[in-house]
């Protein structure tokens, strides 16, 4: 691990506070240290921090790479299985089942070229109508 990584105010790296691998504070993590615990970063999750390393294979930037760092509590888990993402998911597929002409639920979502249930497409039905 070299010192020249290391740089926790940012003055060397434009006000980035700066890392060298392995040095980064606790509650901080990158994308892929984040995903490793079942999380992500939060939808503009701001960047706090990076992480900076030397790498072979990253001649063209001048050896050097560098991770985005995140705070672990901010940040949000991640999978279809959350409660605020099936909600959104049932919201949106709901909209798409909706009729915009009779605004019944269809088991079926409405077709866009369409743009209403096959009922309405049939015209008025008096035994739907009340
Ligand atoms: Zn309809």
């Amino acid at each position: 691990m070299s010192a020249r990584h290391l740089d926790p105010t940012g003055e060397r790296h434009g006000g980035m506070p700066t890392w060298a691998w392995g040095t980064a504070p606790a509650g901080l993590a990158t994308r892929d240290q984040l995903r490793r615990r079942g999380l992500r970063p939060a939808r503009g999750q701001q960047v706090v921090a990076q992480l900076e390393w030397a790498s072979s294979k990253a001649r063209r930037s001048g050896g050097i790479r560098t991770s985005n760092l995140y705070r672990l509590d901010e940040a949000v888990p991640v999978g279809p299985f959350t409660p605020g993402r099936a909600r959104g998911l049932a919201a949106a597929m709901r909209v798409r089942r909706t009729c915009p002409t009779c605004r019944t639920e269809q088991a079926y979502c409405i077709s866009t070229r369409l743009g209403e249930c096959a009922s309405c497409v049939a015209g008025p039905n008096p035994e739907v109508d009340r």
